[in-house]
């Protein structure tokens, strides 16, 4: 992500910042302009947007510490562009419930603004109910029993308890997982949005489809019952990104298309903040790269890997010394690498709106 400035005084702040740190303006995020604004004292509304010229006031959710964003007086939701996306929230009375959904809502407004620079057709389905997006973030109950996190025709259910990290991480290792994070399940569901509005009804893209990732017509509940009884092919690592992807080639395309989300990611943020990796031990010219591109106007895809292998290893090293896991623990084989490619095709290619 790059970096936002307090427009009061310039400086540096995060995205989910509600208050500058220097001057301790309020804060609201402006998407149509994508700018933290600084607010002046008081309820608004405030003047933003193109040219300061729409009055402006926080989305509903402002009130819940789950939004920072701005809309327009004028809106009749009351909801910012990521907050509409929600068709069921969990019941916001209950302070744990609160807070796990505070936690998928920095991971979805993340998500949303990924979108919004990849310039993905974002529309929510209670307006388009045919090919829009909604999420249902929903809590195990003893009447509904155990919420399945997944996406069905637009709808991307997430159980709240991934919200918690004790629990996270305990399904992690059970599963026997690298990488299990709120942000990766929003990158990965709305791959399998995407690929139902984007790639299944374009021949040729489909045709592609099945030649890079295999034939989606297969059956999904044996290949599921197959993956848990099997596990992964032995020879998996040299053909796909994780043991889950080796599952079904929608879930390869759910897996490849969360790492391209996470590999734009990464490079975009290296980017803002003028990163270079260049150790003077290694005179490998693999091993440099200065990031003074940004990923999300590069039509090169090979671009962008070469810069973010090198990245990537340094930024391992760092979370090692800390005693951290690899912030990325994976690796970009040559099939991969070509999977990468198509998904940046796809996304380059792709209709603005739906
Ligand atoms: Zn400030
Ligand atoms: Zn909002
Ligand atoms: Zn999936």
């Amino acid at each position: 992500m790059k970096i936002y400035h307090c427009t009061h005084c310039n400086y540096p702040v995060y995205f989910e910042n509600v208050v500058c740190g220097n001057c301790s303006s309020y804060l609201g995020y402006d998407a149509p302009t994508d700018r933290m604004v600084a607010l002046a004292p008081g309820d608004g509304p405030w003047m933003c947007g193109p040219d300061n010229s729409v009055p402006y006031i926080y989305c509903d959710n402002h009130q819940h510490a789950a939004c920072n964003w701005l809309i327009p007086q004028s809106d009749e939701t009351g909801l910012c562009d990521a907050c509409d996306l929600n068709r069921t929230v969990p019941d916001l009375s209950d302070p744990e419930k609160l807070e796990e959904w505070q936690q998928l809502e920095l991971a979805k407004h993340r998500l949303v603004y990924a979108l919004n620079r990849l310039g993905l057709p974002v529309q929510d389905k209670m307006s388009a109910p045919d090919r829009g997006l909604a999420f249902d973030f929903l809590a195990d109950t003893q009447e509904s029993g155990q919420v399945m996190t997944g996406h069905d025709e637009g709808l991307i259910t997430l159980n709240v308890k991934e919200a918690d990290p004790v629990k996270r991480e305990a399904t992690r290792i059970q599963l026997h997982e690298k990488y299990r994070t709120l942000i990766g399940h929003f990158r990965h569901e709305v791959g399998h949005y995407y690929w139902d509005v984007i790639v299944e009804p374009d021949a040729n893209r489909l045709a592609e489809f099945r030649r890079i990732f295999g034939d989606d017509r297969a059956d999904y509940g044996e290949a599921l019952k197959k993956h848990y009884q099997n596990g992964p092919p032995a020879d998996w690592q040299q053909h796909y990104i994780s043991e889950y992807a080796t599952m079904h080639p929608w879930e390869d395309w759910a897996e490849t298309w969360a790492h391209y989300l996470h590999l734009m990611d990464m490079l975009e943020t290296a980017h803002a903040f003028g990163m270079r990796v260049d150790p003077p031990t290694t005179p490998d010219l693999m091993m440099n790269v200065t990031a003074d591109f940004d990923p999300y106007q590069e039509p090169d895809m090979e671009r962008i890997l070469k810069a973010c292998v090198p990245l990537t290893f340094a930024i391992n090293s760092l979370n090692r010394g800390m005693g951290r896991p690899d912030l990325y623990p994976f690796v970009i084989n040559a099939s991969v690498r070509e999977k990468l490619r198509y998904v940046h095709e796809v996304v380059r290619n792709a209709p603005s709106s739906l």
